[in-house]
């Protein structure tokens, strides 16, 4: 609200919404006698309201208001005017006064609509001169006069642009640039990109590529409009840091640049962006504000900046730069205005356009990665044997793949480390080629990813090389020279994957934040898509293992063997050995349960232990164990289960304070000697069992005893 007032009061709205209460007191007060205090007063009104406005006019100029409000003056002025064609009668009799006034209301308005109006006026004027008659007749037509002027003037300078012939031509121009207007489509076959191969990237840069194009063609057509040799339209650098303004140019001159750029300290586009109102200068002054060095065939006359707005931002700039003699046409700043007014809306239908696009984009992948994703971690896809670090890597792959596609990215790192972020793994590469991952540990130490996976925050590096940050983003191990702009991403999971996304770049300038915003859901999709995984994981093993000792059950166990016996094809030696836990029913009864379930737990710890690497130790069920040892003759099975039967006869087993023996007894068969096949070694094995058992326990028997 302050704001508007602040806006009205600059545009000297009061001062000219003053004039009409005035005017009307006049007429009212003068009513009666010319020459009593009524008459004093009002022109005391008068003129120290034109004083006023001439102060506000000169204070604002003197406050860096390059163009200030003159319309109160020229009000007030005209009002003062006609105060002394009423105090003097021999200037009343002459009708000069509002015959200039006349003539300089028409100057203010555009000149095809001026030169008629001017004429028709005068011609007015002069018919009524001869019938020279009283008060009321005089103050009729001078006002009639007046209000002719103005309505004339408010038609022609406010009222709907298309009567004016330069804004029709303006309205052709632009309904010709066609691109501005018409949507985007998609080529019917051939030709551009498939939806599938457009990416955020491609799309938006199709859409600046339009969109500049609809703005040259728009500068093209304001050039033969306005008389100007160049126009431009010029907008903030994207570049981080950058304070200058960059556009695109449309020349008369031949051979002139299509790109031009100016700091944010010239002086007309400052006025356009931070006063936001047009800047216009003409004759020498212009020359001042000539947006670069003039070569000897140049000469800046004249000089107009528009500020182009998008809702209640200034997007950029409209520049016009006149070098021919004389200034610019009065229709040239309101035509300029109206092609700027085109733009803005233009850049925001694009701008509106290309979120639709990027949102049904991203939809699209998005949606197209979480499906992957459930299918890699579920058994749907037809591979309910795939293994689950292969499923682990496609979730990798495929998130890597798309970060790289989407990021625009030419080397795309997933980085996995431990929980202190201290060393770090390549979990996933990729390059273009098919990818691949490496469990060599690197030291992250003082490198930036290191840092990023510390402390969870993004960093994006352009431009890196020859400055120290070349050396700290990566370990050295896997740098690679020619890159230049790096993207880290942490990602960080709740018992998931832990480490961060790195995307590189040969370019100078590459990432930004959208990039990083790509990454962000691309990693919540990939922790998806490995808690998944991991729920498969912790699912077959809860399968495969065996709930009270951790050991692997009697199905999995079976399953291992027979493949294993399957490999080793009579070749090669190898032992099962069954044992039983003696008079483990009295342990039970004698005890408790709990006890019972307690015993069964060390019995399998200690087994697991003492196996070699190779060897396989299972839970047949009950208090039966079964165990494979690879490569193991006769005399080796012996002296192996020897050695187990002596582990657990001297383990501590004690219940409230009391020591409970426990023992157990073994059977064992061997392969290729007692069959090749699980289920002849098995019964075997548990025949030598049964015997060391009949013999008298704690015992092993090798078949057939
Ligand atoms: P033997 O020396 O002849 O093997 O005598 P035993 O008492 O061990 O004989 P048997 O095989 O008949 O007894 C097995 C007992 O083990 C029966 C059952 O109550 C007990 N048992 C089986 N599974 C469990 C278990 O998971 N926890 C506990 N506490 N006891 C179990
Ligand atoms: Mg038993
Ligand atoms: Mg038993």
């Amino acid at each position: 609200m302050r704001d508007r007032l602040r806006e009205l009061k600059r545009r000297g709205l009061p001062w000219l919404l003053a004039a009409p209460p005035y005017l009307l007191a006049l007429y009212l007060l003068r009513a009666g006698d010319r020459d009593g205090w009524p008459f004093l007063l009002a022109s005391a009104a008068g003129v120290l309201a034109f004083a006023c406005a001439l102060a506000d006019f000169v204070s604002a100029r003197r406050g860096g208001v390059r163009v200030p409000p003159a319309d109160p003056l020229l009000i007030w002025g005209g009002v003062v005017a006609m105060e002394l064609h009423a105090a003097f009668l021999p200037i009343a009799g002459t009708r000069i006064v509002p015959a200039a006034l006349c003539y300089v209301l028409g100057y203010r308005l555009p000149p095809l609509a001026s030169i008629p109006f001017a004429g028709g006026a005068a011609a007015w004027l002069a018919g009524m001169t001869p019938r020279t008659g009283g008060r009321i007749g005089e103050f009729a037509s001078i006002g009639a006069l007046a209000v002719l002027a103005f309505a004339a003037g408010f038609i022609v300078r406010r009222s709907d642009l298309r009567r004016a012939p330069d804004m029709i031509r303006a309205r052709e121009t632009i309904a010709r640039s066609r691109s501005l207007v018409l949507p985007w489509e998609e080529p019917r076959s051939g030709g551009g990109p498939s939806p599938a191969a457009a990416t955020e990237e491609t799309v938006l840069l199709r859409r600046e590529r339009e969109l500049a194009d609809g703005i040259q063609r728009a500068l093209e057509g304001l050039l033969p409009m306005t008389g100007a040799e160049h126009v431009a339209y010029l907008s903030q650098s994207p570049t981080p840091g950058s304070s200058r303004y960059d556009g695109i140019l449309a020349s008369r001159r031949p051979g002139a640049p299509r790109e031009f750029s100016v700091p944010d300290t010239y002086v007309p586009v400052r006025e356009a962006v931070v006063f936001r109102r047009p800047f216009i200068e003409t004759g020498p002054e212009a020359l001042r504000y000539a947006p670069w060095t003039m070569g000897a065939e140049g000469r800046v006359t004249g000089i107009a900046a528009v500020p182009v707005f998008r809702e209640d931002a200034v997007e950029g700039v409209l520049l016009a730069v006149r070098e021919e003699e004389g200034g610019w046409a009065d229709s040239v700043p309101a035509l300029i205005e109206f092609v700027a007014r085109f733009i803005g809306r233009d850049i925001e239908r694009i701008r509106a356009a290309h979120h639709g696009e990027r949102y049904l984009l991203r939809e699209d992948w998005y949606h197209r990665m979480v499906r992957k994703m459930a299918q890699v971690g579920g058994a749907e896809d037809g591979e309910p044997e795939e293994s689950l670090p292969l499923r682990r890597q496609r979730v990798y792959a495929e998130a890597v793949g798309q970060v790289r596609r989407q990021a625009g990215a030419s080397r795309v790192l997933l980085i996995g480390t431990d929980d202190a972020g201290k060393t770090g793994w390549i979990a996933w590469e990729e390059t273009g080629s098919p990818g691949g991952g490496s469990e060599q540990p690197e030291t992250l130490g003082e490198s930036y990813v290191g840092w990023v996976i510390r402390t969870g925050s993004q960093r994006i590096f352009s431009d890196t090389i020859g400055t120290s940050r070349s050396q700290g983003v990566l370990p050295s191990a896997w740098r690679k020279g020619e890159e230049r702009s790096f993207l880290l991403f942490p990602v960080a999971g709740v018992g998931e994957f832990r480490g961060a996304v790195v995307c590189t770049h040969g370019e100078a300038k590459r990432f930004d934040r959208h990039h990083a915003e790509i990454v962000r859901d691309i990693t919540e999709v990939m922790q998806l898509g490995l808690s998944h995984v991991e729920r498969l994981e912790a699912l077959t093993k809860r399968a495969a293992t065996d709930g009270l000792t951790g050991l692997t059950n009697r199905k999995t166990f079976l399953d291992a063997l027979g493949g294993e016996l399957a490999r080793l094809d009579g070749r090669h030696p190898c032992a099962v050995v069954m044992m039983d836990i003696d008079h483990f029913k009295r342990i039970n009864d004698t005890h408790g349960h709990p006890f019972g379930d307690e015993v069964l737990r060390r019995v399998a710890s200690v087994l697991g232990k003492a196996v070699r690497k190779g060897d396989a130790v299972g839970r047949y069920g009950g208090e039966e164990f079964i165990l494979y040892l690879h490569l193991a003759d006769p005399d080796k099975a012996r002296e192996g289960a020897e050695r187990f039967r002596r582990m657990i006869r001297q383990t501590k087993f004690l219940h409230e304070g009391r020591e409970v023996a426990v023992t157990a007894s073994f059977g064992i068969s061997c392969a290729p000697q007692h069959g090749t096949a699980s289920g002849d070694l098995l019964k075997r094995a548990d025949e030598a069992l049964y015997l060391s058992k009949q013999r008298g326990r704690d015992r092993v028997t090798v078949y057939p005893g």
